[in-house]
């Protein structure tokens, strides 16, 4: 079977919404080395720090970029920075878990915003497509669900139905992001929508700070947070630069459509900790070994108001599988391994400083 082939010929410019964030750094370089016109938007485009690494690349790569002000709660924010688009890119949604108020902090920017930015499409004649980066979460709330899918893999059919305010409302914010994104999607035909749902992005980011929840998730390998045991928790783990790469085609292969799981391997984070491990050695305290469940669901609640009785129950001890075919047949992706990308992200948490030598 030929391979799916991008058309990146169009001159028309190409909107990223949440430019300053970790994923969309690289998904902007990508689309600056096909020579493409990127209208970047971001919450305070005169914050010359936060996207100087944007700035930098821009100068060096066939491309430009654009900067426009938007906000996803914001009604009417993203209609300057579409105009003339073709393709949309909305990567914005937190993700974060310092957070007081999940509808507030989470829900509220996801869902909000997206329908914010699809309605902008509404308005906007020159949009043909609509990527949303979407999530594994939309797919499953919690590991055990995945013992309900058939043959136990998750695959593009399955939606997290389990995720609630209360439980997983990180989950809960791309689901019904998603969800919002697909019903916007149906009332009309003119644009299409592709949605690509990431597992774990791992890999080093393109500005040198950076504030998604996975370079803290790398940090706690590290800084002594799990210096006693990890509780076995299986999850999807992929390539920042793949993610990035899955999104470029879903917006210029004319015949991608519909959800893509965009995941390469399955581990634990054992498994990071033993990757960092071979690198630095013991110069660091990396976790040596599983805690029981019945311990980490004991004093879960206690060391971290994340790990709830529930949370533990559904996800320790609880294998996870998704099926990422439709992404290397659809798309053409092919995967890095992970083991650099979760080396590379250590580093770059070190040389922030985040984690002391
Ligand atoms: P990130 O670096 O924190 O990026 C999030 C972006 O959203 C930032 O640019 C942030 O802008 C923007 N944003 C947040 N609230 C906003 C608001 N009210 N108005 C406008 N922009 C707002 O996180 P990321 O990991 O790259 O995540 C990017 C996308 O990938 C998200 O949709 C996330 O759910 C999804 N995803 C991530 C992972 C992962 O493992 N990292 C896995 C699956 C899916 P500021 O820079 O101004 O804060």
């Amino acid at each position: 079977m030929s391979q799916p082939t991008p058309d990146y010929s169009s001159k028309a410019p190409v909107l990223v919404t949440g430019a300053t964030g970790y994923l969309a750094g690289w998904i902007v370089k990508r689309l600056l080395e096909e020579g493409k016109t990127v209208h970047a938007a971001v919450r305070d485009p005169s914050n010359k720090q936060k996207i100087a690494h944007l700035d930098e690349m821009a100068a060096e790569l066939p491309g430009e970029i654009k900067y426009f002000k938007a906000d996803l709660l914001d009604e009417g924010s993203f209609d300057e920075a579409m105009a003339g688009c073709e393709v949309v890119m909305h990567t914005a949604s937190p993700f974060t878990s310092n957070i007081t108020d999940p509808q507030r902090d989470l829900v509220d920017p996801a869902v909000k915003g997206t329908r914010n930015v699809l309605q902008s499409a509404n308005r906007t004649d020159s949009v043909k497509r609509v990527v949303v980066t979407s999530s594994c979460a939309a797919i499953y709330g919690d590991a055990v669900d995945v013992s309900r899918s058939p043959g136990h893999v998750l695959t593009e059919e399955d939606w997290n139905t389990t995720s609630r305010l209360d439980h997983q409302a990180y989950a809960y914010s791309k689901v019904e992001a998603e969800k919002a994104a697909w019903e916007k999607a149906k009332a009309q035909d003119r644009w299409k929508l592709v949605t690509i749902n990431p597992s774990l992005i791992l890999g080093s980011g393109t500005a040198k700070t950076q504030t998604s929840e996975s370079f803290n998730l790398v940090k706690q390998a590290g800084d002594g947070t799990f210096k006693m045991g990890v509780p076995k928790m299986e999850i999807g783990m992929v390539d920042v630069r793949d993610v990035a790469e899955a999104h470029l085609r879903a917006g210029y292969i004319e015949a991608a459509e519909g959800r893509h799981i965009v995941s390469n391997d399955t581990h634990d984070f054992l498994y990071i900790c033993e990757v960092l491990r071979q690198k630095y050695g013991d110069k660091y305290p990396f976790a040596k070994g599983y805690l029981p469940k019945w311990l980490v669901w004991l004093i879960g609640p206690v060391a971290n108001k994340a790990l709830t009785r529930e949370m533990v129950a559904k996800n320790v001890d609880h294998p996870w599988a998704a099926d990422n075919t439709k992404s290397k047949r659809e798309l053409g992706l092919t995967y890095h391994p992970v083991e650099p990308a979760i080396e590379a992200m250590f580093q770059q948490v070190l040389d922030a400083g985040l984690v002391k030598k």
